[in-house]
């Protein structure tokens, strides 16, 4: 069979949870009739959650966007919030609907998430708060990060949208900052068909966050400045509580094809495995290889695995700070965050990926890169 006639592989698979059981949980909310708005499984998966992740107080919410709009509304900043570029426009984004203005700060190059060191020289008269992002499930710098905003007076929460079953230093990601946000989307490792929860420890937060959440009744009216519907459904409070139920499986599994991968990617040249997990606990949704650009580049090698139908991803290519509405302005120079940009690849992982796709996957790199090397 010709490469190209292979069985495709993608990023982002998604995880599904057993038919049987979403069967039966969706004839329940066909015979309660109750759709949204504070039902019974929307309180189950807030008690879910936090009981998970170790937190006082699991708020969820429509999606992930979503869960950091509320998040920074609730929080009351006016003015800048730092933030990494090297992320999903999401988290940038987020800060323009409520209000505040991203400012945009450099990356550490073996961790690829902000530091107290990068962030410190960035803060002036303006700024409110730090957006702290734990790419690929990695802890951004949270004991750093949480002495400079306690210091300065600053506002700190987190986007661990990529971080669910991810710990540091032992204590599960979810109870850093004031504040930090999951995303329940298909291609993140809890499925929840669109989903996301804001998580923390503060009960005056978590009371504002659960009035701002809906304009129904909830279990707290507290005074909040603006309240918006951005409560999670039902249907996809059945498909998150599901597939909580099964995250350690699917992390399990994940696991079993991250080192796999960093075996079998050992033996070829001018590709590094990014090893993000460490000694921490880690969901290993993200398979994540840096190329040597000084023999091949990302766009070469992303080119030759497509027509071998192994669809990797360059991401986060570019900088959120090179994208619309951003580049409009004049933006700091990012070199690390345009490095990366340019020079990391996402390879395909999932419940559908066997070992012999893995081998696959890595006898085409290899392939590639000795090919570039001929040229
Ligand atoms: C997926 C993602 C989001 C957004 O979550 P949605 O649920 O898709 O809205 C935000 N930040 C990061 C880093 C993400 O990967």
């Amino acid at each position: 069979m010709a490469d190209s006639e292979r069985r495709p592989l993608y990023v982002g698979e998604p995880n599904l949870p057993d038919w049987q059981r979403f069967e039966e949980m969706f004839r329940g909310i066909f015979e309660r009739r109750f759709f949204a708005n504070h039902g019974p499984l929307e309180r189950e998966l807030d008690g879910a959650l936090a009981e998970y992740l170790g937190v006082s107080h699991a708020i969820s919410v429509v999606n992930g966007t979503v869960a950091l709009m509320l998040a920074a509304k609730a929080l009351d900043m006016r003015g800048e919030v730092i933030v990494p570029s090297f992320t999903f426009a999401a988290t940038a984004q987020a800060l323009n609907w409520a209000g505040l203005t991203p400012v945009f700060c450099d990356v550490e190059p073996d961790t690829h998430n902000l530091s107290a060191r990068l962030v410190e020289p960035l803060i002036t008269e303006r700024t409110a708060g730090i957006l702290g992002v734990h790419l690929w499930g990695r802890a951004c710098d949270p004991d750093g990060l949480e002495r400079l905003a306690q210091e300065r007076g600053l506002k700190l929460f987190f986007d661990a949208a990529h971080a669910i079953g991810c710990s540091h230093k032992g204590k599960r990601i979810g109870g850093f900052g004031s504040a930090e946000i999951f995303s329940f989307h298909a291609t993140k490792i809890l499925n929840g068909a669109e989903g996301g929860c804001i998580t923390t420890n503060d009960d005056e937060l978590a009371a504002r966050l659960r009035t701002m959440r809906t304009f129904h009744d909830s279990e707290t009216r507290v005074p909040v400045a603006l309240r918006i519907n951005a409560k999670i459904s039902e249907a996809q409070a059945a498909m998150a509580l599901l597939s909580l139920e099964h995250l350690p499986e699917n992390i399990q599994a994940n696991r079993m094809r991250y080192f796999r991968y960093r075996e079998l990617l050992s033996r070829i040249d001018s590709v590094a495995f990014v090893d993000h997990a460490g000694n921490e606990a880690s969901n290993y949704q993200y398979v994540v290889i840096k190329i040597d650009r000084a023999h091949v580049s990302c766009d070469e090698i992303l080119r030759a695995l497509v027509e071998k139908n192994i669809h990797a991803r360059d991401y986060f290519s570019p900088g959120v700070h090179h994208m619309a509405p951003y580049r409009d302005v004049p933006q700091p120079d990012l070199p690390v965050t345009d490095e990366l940009s340019a020079s990391l690849i996402q390879l395909p992982t999932g419940p559908s990926v066997t070992d012999a796709d893995l081998v696959r996957v890595c006898d085409s790199l290899e392939e590639i890169v000795e090919e570039a090397g001929r040229a």
